[in-house]
């Protein structure tokens, strides 16, 4: 293989941008030619192609968001996309793409691969909700967003006497608000795997109000529902004073954290390896701090689990 393609693909993450560098110098290492493609599926029905060069990547490892940018592309789940797709690598002579996105972005690579594009997976998004890896490239940078601005709120909830509901990211994985809220102590934590009693809610915060508790934290991931109208709820049903912040996109977005860059930086290179190798359909991730890789089909097919063990605990010390 002597023209390896790369594109970022669904919602951004941080870390993507230490992907990217990696998958580029990896290649350029091996001195295997490498082209960004621009806007992710969009970029490259549209042929927004550009050879990349070792300075191209200079200075984005420590960067938020993705310098190819990124896009939502719905012509790419027909047949007709992929195959325009397919025609624009091969009017540059690409034989292999590295795809860096989330489960939507995965589906898009498993198809290319049916069509004989060989295409690797790069697990990036903040939600952390990709089995087959232990983490995803983005999820310890939003996370550590959340903490921050959850510490901030605890300053002033305690100040208040208040409740404070927040709402994180998550629509379909609860990864950020049970992480969250076990590294900042929340008496509550929603999260769309777990149905939880309303009642048994009210009931926690009534117990911590008569036992002096100032101040109660209560983490809801977005797919649970709305934290506005959660947090109405609870106001009426225990007369508490209720606030709601919705942290919203100030989760994806800033430098990414130590981790993300090492993850995103073994994590790309690893595509390119397994490229080289002959190897196509399969996605990348890290499990037991090895880097690993699956068939992509796989680990679409299968749910990411949150670690609920992580749940009861987080009940157990916030009574
Ligand atoms: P993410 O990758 O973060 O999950 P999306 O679900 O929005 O984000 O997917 C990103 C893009 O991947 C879509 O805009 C589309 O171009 C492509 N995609 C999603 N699902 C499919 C599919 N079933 N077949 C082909 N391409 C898809």
């Amino acid at each position: 293989m002597k023209k390896i393609g790369v594109l970022t693909s669904g919602g951004d993450a941080p870390g993507m941008n230490a992907a990217i560098r990696s998958v580029v110098r990896k290649c350029l290492y091996h001195n295997v030619e490498v082209y960004g493609i621009y806007y992710g599926y969009q970029g490259l029905i549209d042929g927004n192609i550009k050879k990349m060069e070792l300075g191209s990547v200079g200075d984005i490892i420590q960067r938020g968001g993705t310098m190819l940018y990124t896009a939502r592309c719905p012509e790419f789940k027909t047949d007709e996309g992929q195959q325009k797709g397919i025609e624009q690598l091969e009017k540059y002579g690409i034989e292999g793409l590295v795809v860096i996105g989330g489960d939507g972005s995965f589906m898009g690579a498993k198809k290319l691969t049916e069509k004989g594009f060989p295409c690797i997976g790069v697990p990036g998004t903040i939600d952390n909700d990709i089995a087959a890896t232990d983490y995803t490239i983005g999820f310890d940078t939003a996370l550590n967003t959340v903490i921050e601005a959850i510490d901030k709120i605890r300053d002033t909830a305690t100040s208040h006497e208040r409740t404070y509901v927040i709402e994180v990211m998550g629509r379909d994985a609860g990864d950020i608000a049970l992480w969250a809220g076990l590294a900042d102590g929340a008496e509550t934590i929603l999260i769309p795997e777990v149905d939880e009693d309303f009642n048994h809610i009210v009931d926690r915060l009534k117990r911590g109000h008569d036992r002096g508790k100032r101040h109660s934290i209560i983490i809801v991931a977005e797919g649970v529902g709305s934290g506005v109208d959660f947090g109405k709820r609870i106001q009426e049903a225990t007369n508490f004073e209720t606030r709601v912040t919705v942290l919203g996109h100030t989760q994806r977005g800033g430098s990414p954290t130590a981790y993300d860059r090492v993850l995103a930086s073994r994590l790309g290179a690893k595509s390119v390896d397994l490229l080289l190798n002959g190897e196509a359909g399969r996605m990348v991730g890290i499990q037991n701090n090895q880097v690993v890789d699956h068939d992509i089909i796989e680990a679409l097919n299968n749910k990411h689990a949150p670690d609920l063990t992580m749940y009861q605990l987080s009940k157990e010390l916030s009574i």
